[in-house]
């Protein structure tokens, strides 16, 4: 037996409980990770408050990403006691996920613990910073390097906002970090971030092209906020987009593309290409501030993460949120 949060649909209506299940109801897969420690994402309060279809498959286990030790493992990368991160794959939405003691999943689908991080720190980043991480390459990629001019960060308050603020500071971008939460700002200076912009900057009705005023963007909202950026950023310049907290829509014209040569980066994480992972990884284990990453995150008990997720979904959590399910493990 271990110890999971299951989420489960008996009827109409979704329950969720911390539990015991048992190993043989573990899904397939060739490794068997003792997971030491997960992280409460915005997809996973979404999963355990059922506020959004993120959940395919009944009963499921949550949790999108893990830090934890191979227990047992058929496939020949992974040997027991090696240290391991996952993130995404559909982990915690179609094949069970993080937040309990044990999982099973795919060995293709691990990255090795990179040297320097303890599994604690991992979820530190989490799905989060591995996220704000591609958006980070993905402008690189695109040509928005620190001397093109400053970066605006929308969610800044949030795990990835938070994480690409104190990312793009680090590598000397200017970051305008636009929040909903002005109580935030000494916080958000606090990760490098050089102004502050009021998230009703970027609410109101988005014209097709506003003031050139950002050479780049990070982009955790969608809808409205992310027509607006895309409407003031600079010639040539580039929004990577990951994120849908203000809406999945996208009320925006295509003269910042036809007119401006703006790109519009996607990004994702879930079924990002392995390869990409690792390099994520490594830069995160690298340059990341590991005091300012703990300055971002809170942790929060196992016990505590079912009546915390619709906390996170309205906004009263700051940061990464990192839940010790076996923190013995190391
Ligand atoms: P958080 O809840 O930690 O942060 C989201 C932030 O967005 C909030 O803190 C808030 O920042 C801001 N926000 C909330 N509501 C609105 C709104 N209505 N309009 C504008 N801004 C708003 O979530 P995460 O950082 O973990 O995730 C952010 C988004 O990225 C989510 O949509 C998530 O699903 C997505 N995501 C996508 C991934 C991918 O693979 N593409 C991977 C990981 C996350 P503030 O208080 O500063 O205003």
């Amino acid at each position: 037996m271990f110890d999971a949060i299951l989420v489960e649909k008996p009827g109409d209506t979704q329950t969720v409980s911390l539990t015991q299940a048992e190993e043989a109801q573990l899904p397939e897969g060739d490794v068997t990770v003792d997971v030491a420690w997960s992280t409460l994402n915005y997809k996973d309060a979404l999963a355990i408050t059922g506020r959004a279809p993120v959940v395919r498959k009944f009963p499921m286990v949550p949790g999108i990403d893990f830090a934890g030790v191979v227990a047992e493992s058929s496939h020949p990368d992974w040997k027991p006691g090696d240290r391991v991160v996952l993130n995404g794959w559909g982990v915690g939405e179609t094949h069970w996920g993080g937040l309990a003691t044990k999982a099973r999943v795919k060995g293709d689908w691990l990255v090795a613990l990179p040297e320097g991080l303890s599994m604690r720190q991992a979820m530190e980043i989490g799905t989060a910073g591995y996220t704000a991480m591609l958006c980070v390459m993905a402008l690189e990629r695109h040509g928005v390097l620190p001397e093109s001019g400053e970066i605006a960060v929308t969610g800044a308050a949030g795990g990835v906002g938070s994480v690409a603020t104190a990312l793009l500071s680090k590598r000397g971008y200017q970051v305008a970090a636009v929040t909903g939460r002005a109580s935030e700002a000494e916080y958000l200076k606090g990760l490098g971030a050089a102004s502050i912009v009021g998230r009703e900057e970027l609410s109101g009705k988005p014209r097709p092209l506003g003031k050139e005023r950002w050479a780049g963007g990070v982009d955790v909202a969608g809808s409205t906020v992310l027509a607006n950026l895309l409407s003031m950023i600079r010639y040539g310049g580039t929004v990577a987009a990951c994120g849908l907290a203000a809406g999945m829509d996208l009320p925006a014209t295509v003269a910042p593309f036809i007119l401006r040569g703006v790109t519009l980066a996607g990004v994702d994480s879930v079924m990002c290409p392995i390869a990409r992972r690792r390099e994520a990884w490594s830069l995160l284990a690298a340059e990341l501030d590991l005091d300012k990453l703990s300055a971002l995150s809170v942790e929060l008990p196992f016990e505590a993460v079912i009546e915390t997720a619709p906390k996170f979904l309205d906004g009263q959590i700051r940061g990464r949120v990192v839940v010790p399910v076996a923190p013995d493990l190391g």
